[in-house]
């Protein structure tokens, strides 16, 4: 009988898996796992199932996020945060994200950050997903033992470190909590206050401020506009906006774009590659994140360059460590929560035997193909993630394995 692509002939087998990170990913991946037959543990920091969704008002002990003993905060959401997809594209397949009649929920179609957090509480209890997860479990350090063909995890909860084996792991840490500065030529003397947008919260803290913001993000866009209500001035520097819509904006008493910054001075201006200037009391960044895994050790099998993480065969299996090692949510600019349903049914699949992967050789030539077309149409290496126009052909590649 033909076999669907990539089907797997070996028995199937279940797996001891080890996730890290409970928030959108990481749930329905443990579901996904489970469904398939794996034994799962999901190992979560927080003190609840979510990731950025669960908001927090803490901010971090450096607001620019550049102090590597700073104390951390892992949620980026502010507290006007309402989602920029309608909840619709927004649910997984079999537990879509409807709206409750209960006078405690939000009815909207972009409801607001809480909202999303209890539709995911909601999946996680309705799956038993919950009885998986080992709050305040940090993941300290994910190392290969070869002697053993088997993964160590070393992790902390409160005072007390544990030690154990896993088959494989799936990484869902997350890739919005490790802030991404740009340089400012003359910001280390410049007497105003710098910080990045993960550290926002909400407008209070600016009353009567002049502040730049750096970035023309949907976070951007979003802090500005909650900043236009209480600050003085609000400023935006972008780099990829056309030039006719630079200047004051319209509906707008006091908000202006502006082409992006050429340089700042002592006496607290920012001046502006098209000549113009403000005296500015703080720099807001928007510059987007890092991605980031303090605790995997790989010999080097994945590294981060310039925000490519990889090898990455298809964004998720690093070819010399597939399938015992993979990552769920590294793309961006994506539905997020229907791809990673998908990716984590292809995972399940292939650790259980059910769907093969090609070879370690052909993966790699699959990676190098993708690098090869991006270096050519001048895509960034920081945007080898971004799926943007190209996501239904992602979404197409990963859908064809649920069916295998
Ligand atoms: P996270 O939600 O970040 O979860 C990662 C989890 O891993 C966290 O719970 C964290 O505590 C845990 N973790 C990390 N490291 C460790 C460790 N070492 N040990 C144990 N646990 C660990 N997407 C949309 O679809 N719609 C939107 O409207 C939308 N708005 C957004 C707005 C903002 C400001 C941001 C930053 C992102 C937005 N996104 C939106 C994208 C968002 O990233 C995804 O929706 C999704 O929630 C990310 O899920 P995740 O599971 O990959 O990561």
């Amino acid at each position: 009988m033909p076999q669907s692509p990539g089907h797997a002939t070996q028995p199937i087998v279940s797996r001891h898996v080890a996730v890290i990170g409970a928030g959108a990913a990481g749930l329905v991946t443990a579901r996904e796992l489970r469904r398939e037959g794996h034994s799962v543990v999901v190992f979560e920091r927080g003190d609840q199932v979510g990731g950025l969704w669960v908001y927090t008002p803490n901010v971090e002990s450096d607001q620019i996020g550049l102090d590597p003993t700073r104390t951390t905060v892992h949620s980026s959401v502010y507290h006007s945060l309402r989602t920029n997809l309608p909840r619709d594209s927004m649910g997984f397949s079999d537990y879509p994200f409807v709206a409750k009649d209960d006078p405690d929920r939000d009815p909207r179609l972009f409801p607001g950050h809480r909202e999303v957090m209890m539709y995911l509480q909601d999946f996680a209890r309705e799956f038993g997903i919950d009885e998986l997860v080992r709050l305040e479990t940090e993941v300290v350090r994910v190392r290969f033992v070869e002697e053993e063909e088997k993964w160590k995890i070393k992790s902390k909860q409160r005072h007390k470190e544990m030690d154990e084996i896993f088959d494989a792991v799936v990484v869902c840490n997350g890739h919005y909590t490790q802030p991404l500065v740009s340089h400012v030529p003359g910001i280390n003397k410049w007497s105003g206050k710098q910080m990045h947008s993960h550290n926002y919260r909400d407008p209070k803290p600016f009353q009567d401020q002049v502040v730049v913001l750096i970035g023309n993000s949907a976070s951007a866009f979003d802090i500005s506009r909650d900043l236009v209500g209480v600050a003085k001035e609000v400023h935006i520097a972008a780099r990829t906006v056309k030039c006719e819509t630079f200047g004051k904006q319209p509906a707008y008493d006091n908000l202006w774009l502006h082409p992006m910054i050429k340089n700042v001075c002592e006496d607290g201006s920012v001046h502006f590659q098209d000549g113009s200037f403000v005296i500015a009391n703080i720099i807001i960044h928007c510059t987007g994140y890092k991605y980031h895994f303090p605790f995997l050790e790989t010999n080097g099998f994945v590294i981060v360059d310039d925000n490519r993480v990889g090898p990455l065969y298809k964004h998720i299996f690093p070819p010399a460590l597939a399938p015992w090692l993979s990552f769920v949510g590294i793309p961006f600019q994506v539905i997020t929560f229907p791809m990673f349903e998908l990716q984590s049914k292809w995972i399940a699949g292939v650790l259980s035997n059910r769907i093969t992967l090609p070879s370690q050789e052909e993966m790699m030539e699959d990676v190098k193909a993708l690098y090869s077309s991006l270096e050519a149409s001048g895509t960034p290496k920081r945007e080898t993630h971004a799926l943007d126009d190209k996501q239904v052909w992602w979404l197409m590649t990963y859908f064809q394995y649920k069916f295998c």
